[in-house]
């Protein structure tokens, strides 16, 4: 069965808006898109849209990511990729999405904002495991896409690549299965997309956001086979990526880019532990969660008063005390060997004493 027969049926049969840069064969005199013939003062090609898919990106995402240039769809951020994925799938009213919380507040962003209802299946036990019986079990036949993150903003945890192929098989013909990977850089453990081939269902998320220090130029993509990166396009923006995000990027990830992202993840992962062991020792500190990405969740006696005391000494750590099973807990992201330093000692002077 054909994945296009799960989107929804205005999306299957949707004429996409065609650009004038995607009629574009030879650049020659260009003289088709009501465009200024002049470059702005500064930089060369600005005055020219840009390419829709950026061919070069795509290829060099493919190289990093280990799959073939059609199974890469690139965007603004992981962010549009989510919100294409369910405007794509789900009929307001109608369709459902699986999610396992505490995860990622955009999944159900996304979600309320197309209409689509919303099946929580929580973590399970101390060490939030994602529950694939349950999983199953909620995905009844209004069920079009199960998010998966993994590891899992903000716990850290991760799901194996077993549970992601048996849901992927289980769901086959029925559901996608979108594997989220933000964090995968920092975890050390195989890619879903290294699986991608014999899983149609399959997407992958990946941004450059997080490893490769680019939050500012908004680029993300989706791993996925043809299909599904077929039908991404027919909806996207007519030209999601600003030239210098494209330019950005391409930056990022050449050889010398590639290399200092890995001495940058080394770095961080490094600090995790550090950061981990010296928490554990403090005063209130009630639990650090084992974490695979770049923050680490921590449970204290006073999650408030310390999120509250670290602010006033100019620290901005993550209130997480509103997800399920969180109550109690900050996420605090990796910072470099001095801010990491900072924050421990602004938090031995709040927690000495036990009090915040
Ligand atoms: C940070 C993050 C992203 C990245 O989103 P972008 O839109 O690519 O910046 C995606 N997923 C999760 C779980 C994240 O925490």
């Amino acid at each position: 069965m054909s994945i296009r027969n799960l989107a929804r049926p205005e999306v299957q049969a949707f004429k996409p808006y065609l650009s004038a840069r995607a009629e574009a064969t030879v650049q020659a005199v260009m003289l088709n898109a009501n465009e200024s013939p002049w470059p702005p003062p500064g930089d060369g090609g600005l005055n020219r849209y840009p390419d829709p898919q950026p061919a070069a990106l795509r290829n060099r995402l493919a190289a990093i990511y280990g799959v073939a240039t059609n199974q890469v769809w690139v965007g603004r951020g992981s962010d549009e990729a989510i919100d294409l994925l369910l405007r794509a799938f789900c009929r307001p009213g109608r369709d459902a999405v699986v999610l396992c919380p505490p995860t990622f507040g955009m999944y159900a962003v996304a979600a309320r904002l197309q209409g689509a209802a919303i099946h929580e299946v929580p973590l399970v036990g101390a060490r939030f495991e994602l529950d694939a019986d349950a999983v199953l079990a909620a995905c009844d036949a209004t069920v079009k896409l199960v998010f998966v993150c993994t590891p899992n903003n903000p716990t850290g945890t991760v799901v194996p690549l077993e549970t992601i192929t048996r849901l992927a098989t289980a769901l086959h013909g029925r559901a996608l299965v979108i594997v989220d990977e933000a964090y995968i850089e920092f975890s050390g453990l195989p890619s879903a997309s290294t699986v991608l081939d014999g899983h149609e269902n399959l997407g992958v998320l990946r941004t450059l956001s997080k490893a490769w220090s680019l939050a500012g130029a908004r680029v993300g993509s989706l791993l996925a086979g043809r299909e599904i990166v077929d039908l991404l396009r027919t909806i996207m923006a007519p030209y999601p990526l600003s030239q210098p995000s494209v330019d950005a990027a391409l930056a990022a990830l050449d050889r010398d880019g590639e290399a200092l992202m890995h001495r940058h993840v080394a770095t961080l992962v490094g600090e995790r532990g550090r950061v981990f062991a010296a928490l554990v020792t403090l005063p209130g500190v009630r639990k650090v969660l084992d974490s695979r990405a770049n923050f680490l969740a921590v449970r204290l006696d006073d999650a408030d008063g310390v999120y509250r005391a670290l602010a006033a000494k100019g620290i901005v750590v993550r209130n997480i005390t509103r997800y399920p099973g969180l109550a109690d807990a900050l996420r605090i992201s990796i910072g470099t060997p001095t801010e990491n330093d900072r924050l421990l000692a602004a938090l031995r002077g709040i927690l000495a004493g036990g009090g915040a």
